[in-house]
């Protein structure tokens, strides 16, 4: 259709304007000068060229070829400066014109080059076209004065053609579809009647696999006013932001599913958005048994696999996209709806450039696209929760469990009391291993986490003191009971562990705090009949490893699941009875702003977990501070009274979600380099504030060591910006970054938005 329109508007203008008007392409750079260039289409390309494509062009005085993506194709008057394109590199759009726009938003917030978000958006085996061949098409010659005389089967031919999509059809499918030989083709091509030319096939299919259809589910009242509000958003057909707040097993899944059914019926898609540790198959049956198309876009898959994925969703029948977070740039052509389940999730956040916020970039693309966006969560996080006081997003409240079960009670255990150091070795105190003893005395199973990998966290000699650190990082090394290594939990670093001390060759060396390996080992100890599995990044390599350690959970054949946050997340076991947080304050002290929140994240998260069943539930919560406001919302249930207590502490210091905030870490070998251009570069960035005649509309705190000061050989320093004005932040950001155009030697990172504080 388009093809066609441009056609006549181009014919049309040559005939009638005689002030020269040209087809102009808009378009942007893969690498390269960043912002919007035109360029002449020629006659021969046009119609050919879409919003999407990639073409080459001519760049600069010496007219190398570049690629650019175009953008949007306008008419102008001619300019004898505009050169033309050179050549055509995707006959199909890689992406929409939304996508683009979305691109373009993120470049300019994440200030990052367009070409790096771009390869971002679209991956590299769309761009490389992965799992597709050339192979010889056949289209009708464009005839005027109809068909000369022709045997029946080249007429079979021709009708093929004419009844095909696009009017054309590659070798194999038109061979079949009019029983004829090669050879019938090319005498139809040499007789003009027939073109033939080269394009891509894809070799690999989608995965479309469907399931027996599940019955939906008859919704609560609260349900059913969920539902009904985002029905209700859908129709307006403009942006509207939604959260909703609902407990663990509240239903909110629920209302997700029927919430997409309303979209698909409309004939519009959705992308539903999970963590990706959460993208179980539990979790994509349960979509694959309600709808005809979905397709899942999860991090295992080949480029072949992926670049397929990809296709099927652009080409509109897909009805809903499921995945983690690049999946919020699935090129759903009629998207309808965005749903962001669990969106406090630290892990949609990229932590490489563009360093993108998948939540704040689903945002911006609901509102390009004008659609809505359902976010999703039991501990919503509080840039989401300050929104909807602030009015940008509605609030719906689902509090109750489905089928009227309670949450768990959630009780303390003060670490403090010395009854328990003295009582029991180890990190499992009397209450907990009573509670253990008692949940799996009456056939329940029980989940223990832990926040740290490994067997001790710390190694050290007993003779002369020293700590073995990583030799690149200013880190502790982790003892590794399993692979008898030491590990660098941050750069990976990795070394036998010791049998003396690298110092003193004394042989005293202590083994100290301790990590899920070495409390696999207590709770082994403690409880020998119980069966017991680790979960942790190390014991679990593999995606198999992982989807089968939850089957044997779920099948009863595990009794004890322990391990790292990796078991906090979404999942359903409904004879659950007992969690144990073993160490509550990992995460409390980590030189963080967001400490408290992530503490009252992991306890309530964890804690949802269980309860679930008909036996209810228990939560015991080891801690050294009992008293913490954290703790204690958690024990309560109590997300609204945490935020309430919480945003006044970031109200006074200025951090997000009241300011925003942009990161800047400088690093260098030498420490004196990366110290010295940081301070330069806050200088910077001062001067640039002092000279808005805004002195107060921003703060620049820095430049410090970060809290993480070497890392990967390299000593680290930062700066944050913070203030309200985001883009008075984004304008000092720009200025700083240009004192360090000079800089050799250091290397630099901008992280807009941080979610990672180290
Ligand atoms: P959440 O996403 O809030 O954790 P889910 O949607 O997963 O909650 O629902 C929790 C459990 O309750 C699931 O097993 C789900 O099948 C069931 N469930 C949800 N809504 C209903 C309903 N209206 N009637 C009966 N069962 C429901
Ligand atoms: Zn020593
Ligand atoms: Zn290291």
């Amino acid at each position: 259709m388009r093809n066609v329109k441009q056609l006549s508007l181009f014919s049309g203008l040559e005939d009638t304007s005689p002030a020269k008007h040209v087809l102009v392409a808009k378009v942007v750079f893969e690498s390269g000068p960043e912002g919007v260039f035109d360029y002449r289409v020629p006659k021969t390309f046009v119609g050919r060229i879409a919003p999407g494509q990639r073409i080459r062009v001519p760049l600069g005085k010496s007219n190398r070829f570049v690629v650019a993506y175009c953008l949007e194709i306008c008419e102008q008057a001619d300019n004898p400066q505009l050169k033309d394109i050179a050549a055509i590199i995707d006959e199909a759009p890689l992406v929409t014109s939304a996508l683009l726009r979305l691109a373009q938003w993120m470049a300019e917030y994440y200030l990052c080059p367009l070409g790096t978000v771009l390869e971002t958006v679209i991956p590299a085996c769309v761009r490389n076209q992965a799992g597709t061949r050339l192979v010889p098409h056949y289209r009708l010659a464009p005839c005027s004065d109809g068909f000369p005389s022709l045997t029946e089967k080249q007429a079979r031919v021709v009708a093929a053609l004419l009844e095909a999509p696009g009017q054309r059809l590659s070798r194999d499918a038109l061979t079949r579809t009019a029983g004829c030989t090669t050879a019938v083709l090319d005498n139809l091509v040499k007789r003009g009647i027939l073109v033939k030319e080269m394009a891509r096939i894809r070799h690999s299919q989608p995965d479309a696999t469907t399931l027996p259809r599940q019955e939906r589910l008859i919704l609560n009242n609260q349900q059913q006013e969920a539902l009904e509000i985002i029905q209700e958003a859908v129709s307006t057909g403009e942006y509207r932001g939604i959260l909703i707040y609902g407990v663990t097993g509240s239903g909110k899944t629920e209302v997700y599913i029927q919430a997409i059914e309303y979209v698909v019926k409309k004939g519009k898609q959705a992308i539903v958005l999970v963590p990706e540790i959460s993208l179980t198959p539990q979790t994509v049956e349960r979509f694959r048994s309600r709808f005809d198309y979905v397709a899942v876009l999860h991090s295992h898959l080949t480029d072949a696999e992926r670049a397929a994925q990809w296709d099927w969703i652009a080409s509109g029948q897909v009805q809903v996209v499921v995945g983690a977070r690049s999946a919020i740039f699935a090129p759903a052509p009629h998207l309808g709806l965005i749903v962001m389940d669990e969106e406090h999730e630290t892990s949609f956040k990229q932590e490489a450039a563009p360093r993108y916020h998948a939540r704040d970039v689903a945002l911006r693309r609901a509102q390009i696209e004008q659609i809505p966006l359902v976010l999703g969560s039991a501990t919503p996080s509080l840039e989401s929760w300050y929104r909807t006081q602030q009015g940008e997003l509605t609030l719906i409240r689902l509090p109750e469990r489905i089928g009227g079960r309670t949450l768990p009670a959630v009780k303390p255990i003060d670490l403090r009391q010395p009854k328990h150091s003295r009582a029991s070795r180890g990190v499992i105190t009397r209450q907990l291993h009573a509670a253990i003893h008692e949940a799996l005395e009456n056939g329940g199973q029980v989940i223990l986490l832990l926040n740290r990998r490994g067997f001790a966290t710390h190694v050290q000699c007993s003779a002369c003191g020293y700590v073995l650190m990583c030799p690149d990082c200013e880190i502790a090394l982790t003892h590794h009971r399993s692979f008898s290594k030491v590990l660098c939990h941050y750069c990976g670093h990795e070394a036998p562990s010791p049998k003396a001390c690298p110092e003193c060759q004394s042989a005293a060396i202590r083994f100290s705090g301790v990590g899920t390996e070495r409390l696999e080992a207590e709770v082994k100890a403690r409880f020998p009949e119980a069966t017991c599995l680790r979960m942790d990044a190390d014991s679990m390599r593999s995606r198999e490893a992982y989807e089968r350690a939850f089957r044997l959970f779920r099948e009863g054949k595990i009794q004890i699941l322990l391990g790292t946050q990796m078991i906090a997340k979404g999942l359903d076991f409904p004879n659950v009875t007992l969690v144990g947080v073993v160490n509550a304050d990992t995460a409390l002290h980590f030189p963080d702003f967001r400490a408290a929140e992530r503490t009252f994240q992991m306890v309530t998260q964890v804690a949802g977990r269980t309860g679930r069943g008909p036996h209810g539930g228990l939560v015991l919560v080891q801690t050294f501070s009992p008293e913490h406001f954290a703790i204690q919302s958690a024990v309560r249930h109590d997300f609204e009274g945490f935020a309430a207590q919480e945003l006044p502490i970031r109200m006074a210091f200025g951090y997000p979600p009241i300011s925003r905030l942009v990161r800047l870490i400088i690093s260098a070998e030498k420490e004196l380099e990366a110290a010295g251009w940081a301070e330069r570069v806050a200088r910077s960035f001062s001067k640039s504030l002092s000279q808005t005649g805004r002195p107060d509309a921003a703060r620049v705190v820095g430049p410090a060591p970060a809290p993480l000061m070497k890392l990967r050989g390299k000593y680290r320093y930062h700066i944050q910006i913070l203030g309200k004005d985001e883009s008075l932040i984004r304008m000092l950001v720009r200025c700083g970054l240009q004192c360090l155009e000079e800089a050799r030697q250091v290397s630099w990172v901008v992280d807009v938005d941080p979610v990672d504080m180290l």
